[in-house]
């Protein structure tokens, strides 16, 4: 194989993997033995960001981009008339290895279209990640992609060589899913997953009762969901995501908005932008159901089915609970104080230790770094001017959009920029 064609497999094999946002490298812990190459952290591995945002590890790649369906949304899709290629499972190997031997990467994101069958696809990502484990010896972070339908025995076996698996939905619900990819069925995405939450639990509690028993995904299993494809509104949505987590343990949920690529009236038309804002949006509902304790129909229900572009999510959530607040900071629980708008988890940690030692004030929030700026209308502490002064949530949003120096009130709709 010239070096010239395996240049260009990876430039159209490359180019095609970056549409799938689901890469990500922390949670997993590999330590290099027996002069093994490398080792991953759990802090992860580093990523670049292409130009339009998406975060990209550097050997990001498809094993291959032909594929036997035809899924409206996807470039790889069989009808588009696209240049193939398709690596040898060697070729990834011995790719992965020289860029991490030069320190071009930390690891291997691989994914795949389907060709002949998801069992014959999904054996080939497996031999990628067994050959680097095995006769590598690369301690390096592995992610695979697998493949619907693919068989047990083959998650099984995925799962002791890579890090992470993930399995995409794609599209958040079934109606969707049938819309845009009539041949391709849910429970093909629901059986691998919930094979690999299996085996995930199955492994750990052998671990705790023989030593040697390996690994088993340890960075467990992520998804990722299109945005924008397919007509579905911000409650469906995340109805999905919380399903998915609470039934599969999920590790994470991606969410990735859809950039228009083909003339297709079942689509958005090309050209129309990529809904940036709202996938910000709701990958901070996604954070705030995971770590600040938020039911997701607390955010999202049937009088509110979408999430406002302007304001983030928890600050949305208060300005229609206003009769939740003023939270007392010297009182108040650590769910009220994490609902307080403006104050993140570091931030409630400062005030629960602060005020440990005395009562709080405004000079005593300012010393420990807390930022008042929006939390100064929902919170009341030793001092008058933290009162809220009984403004009406109009009145609050508009003070805070007004003083807000946000990023994101800047542009609505287009990619944030990461350069500027
Ligand atoms: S099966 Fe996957 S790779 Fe193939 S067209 Fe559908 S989304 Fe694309």
């Amino acid at each position: 194989m010239s070096f010239e064609r395996t240049q260009e497999k990876l430039k159209i094999l490359a180019d095609a993997a970056k549409y799938d946002v689901s890469c990500s490298s922390s949670g997993s812990s590999r330590t290099n033995k027996n002069k093994g190459l490398g080792d991953s952290s759990g802090m992860g591995i580093c990523h670049s960001y292409t130009e339009d945002g998406r975060c990209v590890s550097l050997l990001k790649i498809l094993l291959t981009n032909h594929c036997i369906f035809d899924c409206a949304y996807c470039v790889t899709r069989k009808s588009n008339d696209i240049k193939r290629a398709a690596f040898k499972v060697q070729e990834v190997v011995d790719l992965t290895i020289n860029f991490y031997r030069r320190n071009y990467i930390e690891g291997l994101f691989l994914s795949s279209g389907i060709f002949k069958n998801a069992d014959y696809t999904m054996e080939r990502l497996v031999s990628v990640a067994k050959k680097l484990r095995l006769e590598e010896n690369f301690n390096g972070y592995i992610h695979l992609k697998s493949i619907p339908g693919a068989s047990d025995e083959l998650m099984r076996e995925a799962g002791l060589y890579a890090d992470r698996l993930s399995v995409n939905i794609e599209i958040p619900t079934e109606a969707g899913l049938k819309k845009l990819a009539p041949d391709k069925n849910r429970a093909d995405f629901i059986k691998p997953m919930l094979k690999v939450k299996n085996e995930i639990v199955q492994y750990k509690a052998e671990k705790k009762i023989i030593k040697s028993t390996p690994k088993y995904a340890p960075a467990g299993q992520s998804t990722q969901m299109i945005i924008g494809a397919s007509g579905e509104n911000d409650f469906q949505i995340m109805q999905t995501s919380n399903y998915f987590y609470k039934s599969y343990n999920l590790k994470r949920v991606y969410y990735s908005g859809y950039v228009p690529i083909s003339y297709d009236e079942r689509l958005p038309q090309i050209g129309s932008a990529v809904p940036m804002m709202r996938e910000n949006r709701l990958y901070q509902t996604d954070w705030l159901m995971r770590f600040y304790g938020f039911d997701v129909s607390e955010i999202l229900n049937l009088q509110h089915q979408n999430l406002d572009l302007d304001i983030d999510p928890k600050l949305s959530w208060a300005l229609r609970n206003l009769h939740e607040f003023p939270v007392d900071v010297n009182t108040a629980d650590k769910r009220m104080l994490a609902r307080i708008p403006g104050l993140g988890m570091k931030s409630v940690y400062k005030i629960l230790n602060a005020r440990r030692f005395k009562r709080l004030n405004w000079e005593h929030l300012k010393k420990i770094g807390i930022a008042l700026n929006r939390a100064q209308y929902f919170m009341v502490c030793d001092s008058n001017q933290f009162e809220r002064r009984d403004l009406s949530a109009e009145k609050i949003k508009g003070l805070i959009l007004q003083n807000s120096t946000s990023k994101y009130t800047k542009t609505l709709s287009n990619q944030l920029s990461l350069f500027g």
